[in-house]
C-alpha cells in the first residue's frame, strides 16, 4: 500500500458528515473532517427540527449541531477548517486540493450537502441582503410587522413561512402551481394560519426596491399571464437546492440535476470514494436520511480501505 496522509478525508461537515466522522473515529480510523465554515450545513439555520426522533418537543437546527460536535469530539474526531478545491482521483490514491497545502487519502466521504436554489430575476441579486432571503432563521425577525413574500410550495417554503408569521403581519406564500408540494400536515397548518395568504399559480418575474430596500415584487399568474405587483418589504426564495459539487466538477457521475449517484453502500462511480446526505441522489434530504448515509458510508469506506491491505 503506498503511503498516505489518511485512511479517509470526510468533506463537509452537515450531519451526514459528523455522522461519518462519528462511525470513522470510533473504528479508529486515520480520519480527518474538512469543513469550510463551521460544522453543521442547513441544519444550522433550520429553526426548529421536529422529525428527527429521540427529541419529542423538537430541537433547534443549531442546538443539534451542538450536540452533534459534542459527540464527535468525545471520540476525537480531528476537525480541520479548510475549503476543499479540487480533488484529484486519477492512479488509485486520492489527491485533495486545500489551497495552501494538498493531502492524500485511500478513502473520500463526500458530505457537502447542498445550497438553495435561485429564481434568476432581476433583484434577486440586487437585493440580496436588503430584503432578499434565504434563511428564516437567519433574517425574519428583521421583518416584525411588514408584510413579506414567501416563494416555493415544498416543505422548506411552508415552514419557512408559517415561522415567518411569528414576526411579519402577513406573508404572501407564492407558489407557481395550484397545489403545494409540502407534508400534507404542514399545508393545514398553512391554511389554518390567518397571516399567510396562498397566491396559486403564480411566479415572481422581479424583485423591486429603492437603492437598500425592497419595495415590492411582480408575480406573474401563469393561467391568465396577468401580472401584478405585491407591495412586500422583504422577499423569501425557498425553491428547492442544488447540490454543492462544484470542486470535484465530472470525476464521479451525477443525475441530470447534478447529484452524485451511489449505490447502496454509497460509494460513487469511483472506488474509495462516497458521497451521502443532500449531495447525493437521494429520494429524501432529511437529517434522519444524512446520518444514516454517513453511518453506512463510513463503515463501506472502512472494508474498502481494510480491502486494500
Ligand atoms: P423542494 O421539495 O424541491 O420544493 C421546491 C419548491 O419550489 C417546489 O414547490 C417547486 O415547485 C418550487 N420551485 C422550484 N423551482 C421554482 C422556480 N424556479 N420558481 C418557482 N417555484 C419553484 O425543496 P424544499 O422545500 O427546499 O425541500 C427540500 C427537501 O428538504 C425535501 O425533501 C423536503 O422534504 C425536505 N425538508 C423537510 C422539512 C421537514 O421535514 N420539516 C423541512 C424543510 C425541507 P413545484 O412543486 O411546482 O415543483
Amino acid at each position: 500500500m503506498v503511503d498516505v496522509d489518511y485512511d479517509l478525508v470526510i468533506v463537509g461537515g452537515g450531519p451526514a458528515g459528523l455522522t461519518a466522522g462519528l462511525y470513522a473515529a470510533r473504528a479508529r480510523l486515520n480520519v480527518v473532517l474538512i469543513e469550510k465554515l463551521m460544522p453543521g450545513g442547513q441544519i444550522a439555520t433550520t429553526d426548529w427540527i421536529e422529525n428527527y426522533p429521540g427529541f419529542p418537543d423538537g430541537i433547534s437546527g443549531a442546538d443539534l449541531v451542538v450536540k452533534m460536535t459534542e459527540q464527535v469530539k468525545r471520540f476525537d474526531l480531528p476537525i480541520e477548517s479548510k475549503e476543499v478545491k479540487s480533488i484529484e482521483l486519477s492512479d488509485g490514491i486520492k489527491k485533495i486540493d486545500l489551497g495552501d497545502k494538498s493531502v492524500t487519502t485511500n478513502a473520500i466521504i463526500i458530505a457537502t450537502g447542498a445550497s438553495p436554489r435561485k429564481l434568476g430575476v432581476p433583484g434577486e441579486d440586487l437585493f440580496y441582503g436588503k430584503g432578499v432571503s434565504f434563511c428564516g432563521t437567519c433574517d425574519a425577525p428583521f421583518f416584525r410587522d411588514e408584510v413579506v413574500a414567501a416563494v416555493g410550495g415544498g416543505d422548506t417554503a411552508v415552514q419557512e413561512s408559517i415561522y415567518l408569521t411569528k414576526f411579519a403581519k402577513k406573508v404572501y406564500l407564492i407558489h407557481r402551481r395550484d397545489e403545494l408540494r409540502a407534508a400534507k400536515i404542514l399545508q393545514e397548518r398553512a391554511f389554518a394560519n390567518d397571516k399567510i395568504e396562498l397566491v396559486w399559480d403564480s411566479v415572481v418575474t422581479s424583485i423591486n426596491g429603492l437603492l437598500t430596500n425592497v419595495v415590492s415584487v411582480t408575480v406573474k399568474n401563469v393561467k391568465t399571464g396577468e401580472s401584478k405587483d405585491l407591495k412586500v418589504e422583504g422577499c423569501f426564495i425557498w425553491v428547492g437546492t442544488s447540490p454543492n459539487t462544484g470542486f470535484i466538477s465530472d470525476a464521479v457521475k451525477v443525475n441530470d440535476w447534478g447529484f452524485i449517484i451511489t449505490d447502496q453502500k454509497m460509494e460513487t462511480s469511483v472506488p474509495g470514494v462516497f458521497a451521502v446526505g443532500d449531495v447525493r441522489n437521494t429520494p429524501l434530504r432529511q437529517v434522519a436520511t444524512a446520518v444514516g448515509d454517513g453511518a453506512i458510508a463510513a463503515v463501506s469506506a472502512e472494508h474498502f480501505i481494510e480491502g486494500m491491505k
